[in-house]
């Protein structure tokens, strides 16, 4: 299985986009597609420009990434373009981040947990158990055998610039900067795991605990960040940091478009989640200008994701999800254009 990894990537930001298919609802009020997927890398986006005649005028824009998955690409093939390399760059001693962008309903939690009730059929994983069971093959391979690695998990919510333990009944905690510029969550549960099932437990565990005690958990896990971070620890050297992949469902991005709401809670959300995604696509786009000067104070996201963004062993993978819908077209075109800026 090891050489079927060895795909890895040339360049340390990789970026590229997924387009779900029309779902039954869609379907049913004769929804327009109007995203197509030409070509390796290409996307485009069929932008109505009369709003009466939706078929005489259409303005095409086309946009290129590293890769474009159509609606028939499974979970399984995403992983292996995107995820899949990063998990072996971290046995090479890499900070690794992979984050699935988009608005909601685009399809970021399907990529990134997949169908947990259907988790035993390969084709309900999403890229979360994927990158579990790969973590430990490249773990039992003798050719990392010598560095005598451990592997652990940490789940954890960033919701209004809090952090929320989702192994540890949803504590909040803090986020402190030490002299060194090392940034700590304290008191973050950082779960040992020897198998991929038991990785898959503890993202079952922290899901349900994200979403309880909320009347619409999806109205809920929209507005907040999810980050699942697998760290490999030396054994054999008092369990320094070897390496680490953090993978991370962002909040929904289409709220950056709303401003009807009066609701002060939501317009603090909004704001908030602004913010962070702002802060990430400045963050990337210095990682991948080489730049010395990485603004990863300017959010709580990044603050905690700082070690992915320094040094010479960061790797980032971001999947833009589009809807296909021509409802969404203006949400998919910000979404395009923000993975543009990133690249
Ligand atoms: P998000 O997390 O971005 O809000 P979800 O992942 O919850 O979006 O997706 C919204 C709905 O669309 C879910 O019912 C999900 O199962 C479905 N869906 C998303 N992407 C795909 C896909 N590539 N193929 C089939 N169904 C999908
Ligand atoms: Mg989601």
């Amino acid at each position: 299985p090891i050489s079927a990894c060895d795909l890895i990537e040339p360049h340390r930001i990789c970026v590229c986009v997924r387009k779900r298919p029309l779902n039954k609802q869609e379907v049913n009020r004769k929804e327009i597609d109007v995203v197509t997927v030409p070509g390796k890398g290409a996307l485009m986006v069929h932008e109505p420009k009369h709003k009466v005649d939706l078929t005489k005028y259409l303005d095409n824009q086309v946009f290129h990434f590293d890769y474009s998955f159509d609606e028939t690409a499974t979970n399984d093939l995403v992983y292996k373009f995107t995820a899949k390399p990063l998990v072996q760059s971290i046995f090479e001693g890499a900070m690794a981040t992979c984050f699935a962008y988009g608005q909601t309903g685009s399809g970021k939690t399907h990529t990134m947990g997949g169908d947990f009730t259907g988790r035993q059929q390969n084709s309900a994983k999403g890229v979360y158990a994927f990158a579990a069971q790969d973590v430990f093959t490249f773990l039992n391979h003798r050719r990392y055998a010598h560095l005598d690695l451990s592997a652990y998990v940490s789940f954890f919510e960033i919701y209004n610039g809090k952090v929320y333990d989702l192994l540890n009944k949803k504590a909040k905690l803090r986020v402190l900067e030490d002299d060194r510029q090392q940034v700590q969550v304290v008191g973050l549960e950082e779960v040992y795991v020897s198998t991929a099932e038991e990785v898959i437990k503890m993202i079952e565990m922290g899901s349900a605990c994200r979403t309880s005690g909320q009347t619409s958990a999806n109205a809920n896990s929209s507005r907040s960040h999810a980050i699942l971070q697998i760290v490999l620890r030396r054994s054999d050297r008092a369990s320094t940091l070897y390496g680490k992949f953090s993978l991370v469902d962002l909040a929904g991005n289409e709220r950056g478009t709303d401003v009807s709401s009066n609701d002060r809670s939501t317009l603090v959300e909004t704001a908030e989640i602004n913010r962070s995604l702002l802060a990430l696509k400045e963050c990337i786009r210095s990682l991948g200008m080489n730049s010395d000067h990485i603004p990863f104070r300017m959010s709580t996201l990044t603050k905690v994701l700082r070690d992915s963004f320094i040094g010479e062993k960061s790797r980032t993978c971001m999947i833009a999800m589009v809807s296909p819908g021509m409802t969404s077209c203006e949400y998919t075109m910000n979404t395009l254009r923000y993975a543009d800026r990133v690249k």
